[in-house]
């Protein structure tokens, strides 16, 4: 018997040291890059809704299919040590573990198949590639693309209890009504605001496992 019977993963700052949108944006001119990066950190720290700056930031950067797959491989590339053994333990036994990201699902598919997690348990935001391969467009109601749709996605998802959650953000840190338990993951970045309202702060997924197992 496990302490927790779900485990939510944040992705990026997360499970990878990678800002998926960020990454995208870096391929771009510095101005396009730098204009991206703010607006990230503005809705990152709260200082701005995330549904204002998300298609804003698609479409300063418009990236193409190639790069949204280039940035997939980039994710396994920087994912954190220990997070596919982690992941493993977990689902070994019995732990139902779903990745719930603002990033694009395209570019998280490859890394949740590495992590051992199917494509069912990956919630992001899908896009829409115009005739020349560009994701012009966030498709449909996307709710992971706007303040809020985090705790909206957990409850549709009717997760097993106990949930623990682990994330670095702002979005994050609204599921702390909606689950038994969120940990501010501060292994790549510590935002003050997330960590003062979870329950413990972790830097590694070492020190996570025990904590999920309850051993
Ligand atoms: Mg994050």
């Amino acid at each position: 018997m496990t302490r927790f019977k779900s485990v939510i993963l944040d992705v990026d700052s997360t499970v990878s040291e990678l800002e998926g949108i960020d990454w995208l944006a870096a391929q771009r001119t510095p101005d396009v890059a730098a204009a991206v990066v703010a607006l990230t950190t503005d809705a990152m720290e709260a200082r701005v809704p995330l549904d204002a700056v998300y298609g804003r930031r698609l479409s300063l950067i418009k990236p193409t299919r190639t790069e949204i797959m280039d940035l997939a491989s980039a994710y396994i590339r920087t994912a954190l040590p220990g997070v596919r053994e982690a992941v493993s333990v977990w689902r070994d036994a019995g732990v139902r573990v779903v990745l719930v990201s603002g990033g694009l699902r395209d570019a998280l598919l490859p890394l949740s198949a590495w992590l051992g997690i199917p494509a069912l348990g990956v919630h992001a935001v899908d896009v829409d590639y115009d005739a020349t391969d560009v994701a012009v467009t966030v498709r449909g109601d996307a709710p992971l693309a706007r303040a809020g749709g985090k705790p909206e996605v957990v409850r549709r998802l009717n997760l097993p209890r106990p949930i623990l959650a682990v994330g670095d953000g702002a979005t994050d840190a609204e599921l702390v009504p909606h689950v038994d338990r969120f940990v501010a993951f501060t292994g790549v970045a510590r935002r003050e605001h997330v960590v003062a309202v979870a329950a413990d702060e972790v830097r590694s997924f070492a020190v996570l496992t025990p904590l999920v197992l309850g051993s």
